[in-house]
């Protein structure tokens, strides 16, 4: 296979020699078909897409593209294992056969993480070290739960919804595939899964596990294409509950499809996170969590913090600081474990970010970026932050989606919470200070449904996590996220 060049933002820095991961524990298909009713099948449609290596730019697989046709298919196999066998399964079995999952995703841990950073672009640190064990936890926090919804509803009668349609970003494929599988098969579900266009490898391998640990067919059932076959989804009458991860924009085309029908939905949208951070905050600690909050995942993150709110006194300091710590960033092959900043998932998302770069220069900002060089084949973002903007620029009202982040200063706790709150997102948001009454009252004051305090992007299978305003509606993880695969009050 081939690689990307190993490259230093640095030039004039240290060198690391490549550390890259293996991959030939990796096997990927030429072709995969559709995952219905527990077989890989070829699409009606007989259409097939390609999906590339973004660091590469070369095919990985050729991948079916399912119309209308393969969705009744899927769905009907849904419902019939759902009025068979799942929805009536004895809690305890159906523990079992989620737990099983979750062991065989830490199992093929590597094998995972190099097939999420080949399809993605992101760093294999981050794939290795978060997005597969967090996809392994959320099985096994599930599958704790499968026979203990009565302890976890006590007095309410807990029953299924039925069968549940999908439909999943490319940022965190495989972990948003687990964030919606694992509860809706806890509450006795069915399920018909869509991974989005340019990241499908890891939600078929995950087929190829749900196989293997024996799932009765068509539990689960998983459906590769573009956004028609979403739309088929989400406006097919056998479907009773559809939970999206994705854009406001598409979220908003969905609501309006799903209003009028009695169908549940839960929308994970946009985010423009703000991180505020005060002068009494711990500096180092808080730009490391600065970096973090809107690098990691080359910015691919819908809770990334990339509105940053300084307090004035330390703003020249921080400003400084950041510079110097981005210049260290590594931006280059994902699969080097020495890698920061992986590659730009797809060519439309680099340029709709560098889109984003000469609009905010056009609006007045001041553009500070990463030096050195990027490979030459495939889609790279040396890391980025404005300056110099206010809150009517677009750079710092818009979701980028990349590495780029907005700059402002403030004087008050009530102007960094006014500024914080000038938003129609309302997903995430960070606080750095030493006191803790400040950590109260901001998180209190945030509207945003995540708050984190002298941290950033901490996840974990026992907190919600979802959003305010155009960020969406309902919540995952936790408890709220079992209660959103259950019916309501019955
Ligand atoms: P997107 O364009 O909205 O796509 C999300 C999914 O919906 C993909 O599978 C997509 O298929 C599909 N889709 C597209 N049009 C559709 C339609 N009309 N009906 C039904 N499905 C449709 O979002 P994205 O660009 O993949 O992901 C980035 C966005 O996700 C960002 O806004 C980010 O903030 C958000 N996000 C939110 C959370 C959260 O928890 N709140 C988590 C992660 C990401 P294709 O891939 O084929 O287009
Ligand atoms: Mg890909």
């Amino acid at each position: 296979m081939a690689r990307p060049e190993n490259t230093l933002a640095f030039d004039g820095g240290w060198e690391y020699d490549p550390a890259p991961e293996a991959t030939d524990h990796v096997h990927i298909a030429a072709r995969y078909g559709l995952f219905i009713d527990g077989e890989f099948v070829r699409p009606a449609t007989g259409r097939y897409f390609d999906t590339i290596n973004p660091a590469t730019e070369e095919r990985l697989a050729r991948i079916a593209r399912a119309g209308t046709e393969d969705v009744d298919k899927a769905v009907a196999a849904a419902r019939k294992a759902y009025s068979g066998v799942w929805g009536r399964m004895k809690p305890a079995e159906r523990g079992k056969y989620i737990f099983r999952i979750a062991r065989m995703i830490q199992e093929r841990a590597r094998e995972f993480a190099a097939v999420e950073s080949l399809d993605g672009g992101k760093p294999i640190r981050e794939s290795r070290d978060v997005d597969v064990p967090l996809a392994a936890a959320h099985f096994f926090y599930y599958a704790g739960w499968a026979d203990k919804l009565g302890y976890a509803f006590p007095g309410r009668s807990v029953k299924p919804l039925g069968v549940a349609g999908q439909v999943i970003p490319w940022n965190f494929p495989l972990l948003m595939a687990a964030w919606k599988l694992a509860p809706a098969l806890a509450c006795g579900n069915t399920v018909v899964l869509k991974p989005a266009e340019t990241t499908p490898l890891t939600a078929l391998k995950l087929a190829e596990v749900i196989a293997d640990a024996g799932l009765p067919p068509g539990v689960v059932n998983i459906v590769t294409g573009a956004g028609d076959t979403g739309a088929a989804i989400v406006e097919h009458p056998g479907v009773n509950k559809i939970a999206f991860t994705g854009s406001t924009e598409v979220g908003k085309i969905i609501q309006r499809a799903l209003a009028g029908t009695n169908k549940s939905y839960t929308l994970e949208l946009g985010g423009k996170a703000a991180n505020i951070v005060f002068a009494d905050a711990a500096i180092d600690q808080a730009v490391e969590g600065i970096v973090n909050g809107i690098f990691f995942n080359q910015g691919h993150v819908c809770c990334a913090g990339s509105r940053l709110f300084v307090q004035e006194s330390v703003a020249d300091e921080v400003v400084a600081k950041l510079k110097d710590r981005m210049e260290t960033l590594i931006v280059g092959d994902p699969l080097d474990k020495n890698t920061d900043i992986g590659a730009i998932n797809s060519k439309m998302q680099l340029d709709k970010i560098e889109e984003y770069l000469k609009v905010g220069q056009a609006e007045g900002g001041t553009l500070h970026q990463a030096g050195g060089r990027v490979p030459k084949k495939g889609y790279w973002c040396r890391p980025a932050f404005f300056t110099g903007v206010s809150q009517s620029n677009r750079v710092v009202q818009e979701e980028i989606f990349g590495p780029v982040l907005a700059i402002q200063t403030f004087r008050t706790f009530d102007e960094a919470l006014e500024k914080a709150n000038n938003t129609p997102y309302g997903l995430s948001g960070g606080v750095w200070t030493d006191k803790g009454a400040k950590i109260f009252r901001m998180t209190q004051g945030v509207r945003a449904g995540v708050v984190w305090a002298n941290t950033f992007n901490k996840f974990d299978p026992t907190s919600p996590f979802g959003g305010y305003k155009e960020s969406g509606l309902g919540r995952e993880g936790g408890l709220h996220g079992l209660d959103a695969y259950l019916k309501p009050g019955a």
